[in-house]
């Protein structure tokens, strides 16, 4: 399975969500689509899954045009997981995953022995086998996400299409899912909003900002210091893990700003002292760490005492005689 993505657009109203995007996914190949918020990630998806119809563009699917291709086509092509991930009807756990045994299907078709099979064991991978006769709507919603990926699994489709795929689970099952969808050797596009996730697991990567592509290649070739303070803004150091021999990215609190919510108007970093000035006279003291502010009383060679407080958040020098 490869798919391919030539000159995408797409505008919600007057304004692009997706400019130009073009993608390519080979065959066996995980690619992770990152960005920030309001990138449009989702917005590709969406015209890749087909819940959009794109503005512009071409996709395949091996080499097929998958605009002319049938919804029920594309389903035996594509497993989606996607991010809003609620029914309107309160199905038991295992009728929604049965629903990806649907395109396999003729209309009225019931589920056969193999189908219930196929079910299980995708509940199975997921850790959810002991809840197949459970309310779907009552689930938490890491539990609603693990029954979509199992229904995406059960869908037997050698490509996924997956939206923040883990943004609901907790670390463990969020490596177990990830492991799983590598383990079955399916090819996959992902959006991850989770740098360190997407280093882990991506073979290729297309950073969008702004409903464009800005990089495109190997974690190691676009997850470096300089693209991602330009893209999200934000210090960062890269280094290898030694064990997983893959990138792991620490982001660097801003200190300039406190790194706890300054805003950019300030001009001395909190671990400067603070100097002022009463009457001629200049006072210095250390800067108080955020959430540790206390006023600071002082009296100068005149005998005038007064006191004054800084805000470690807001910077606030009231000064009080
Ligand atoms: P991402 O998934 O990267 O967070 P989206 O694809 O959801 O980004 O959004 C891209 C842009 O399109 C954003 O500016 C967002 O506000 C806008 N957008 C997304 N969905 C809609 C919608 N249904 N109607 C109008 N604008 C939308
Ligand atoms: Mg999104």
């Amino acid at each position: 399975m490869k798919l391919e993505v030539k000159n995408l657009d797409y505008s919600y109203g007057s304004k692009p969500a997706v400019d130009n995007v073009s993608i390519n996914v080979r065959e066996g190949e995980f690619v992770g689509l990152i960005g920030p918020n309001g990138s449009g990630k989702s917005t590709v998806l969406k015209n890749i899954y087909r819940a959009l119809i794109p503005d512009r563009g071409e996709i395949y699917i091996d080499g097929e045009d998958l605009l002319k291709m049938s919804y029920k086509e594309s389903a035996l092509r594509m497993a989606v997981v996607g991010q809003e991930n609620d029914v309107p009807f309160n199905f038991r756990v295992e009728e929604i995953v049965a629903m990806g045994r649907t395109p396999h299907k003729k209309m009225f078709d019931i589920d056969t022995k193999e189908d219930k099979e196929i079910i299980r064991h995708a509940l199975a991978h997921v850790g959810m086998e002991d809840m197949a006769k459970r309310n779907y709507l009552h689930l938490s919603g890491g539990e609603k996400q693990r029954v979509i990926i199992a229904r995406a699994t059960a869908q037997e489709c050698d490509f996924l299409v997956l939206d923040e795929p883990t943004n609901h689970l907790d670390i463990s099952y969020q490596m177990q899912i990830f492991d799983f969808v590598r383990h079955i050797n399916a090819t996959v596009l992902a959006a991850i909003h989770d740098l360190n996730m997407a280093a882990l697991y991506c073979d290729r990567l297309y950073i969008l900002d702004h409903g464009k592509v800005r990089y495109e290649g190997k974690p190691e070739e676009v997850l470096t210091p300089e693209i991602i303070k330009e893209i999200y803004g934000v210090d960062c150091s890269i280094e290898t893990n030694p064990k997983t021999g893959r990138l792991n990215i620490a982001f660097i609190p801003d200190r300039e700003h406190g790194g706890l919510g300054h805003t950019k108007e300030h001009t001395h970093a909190w671990a400067e002292p603070i100097e002022h000035e009463h009457n001629g006279h200049r006072h210095s003291h250390p800067h108080p760490a955020p959430g540790h502010e206390h006023p600071h009383t002082h009296t100068d060679s005149e005998g005038h005492t007064y006191t004054h407080t800084h805000g470690g958040d807001d910077h606030a020098h009231a000064h009080r005689e």
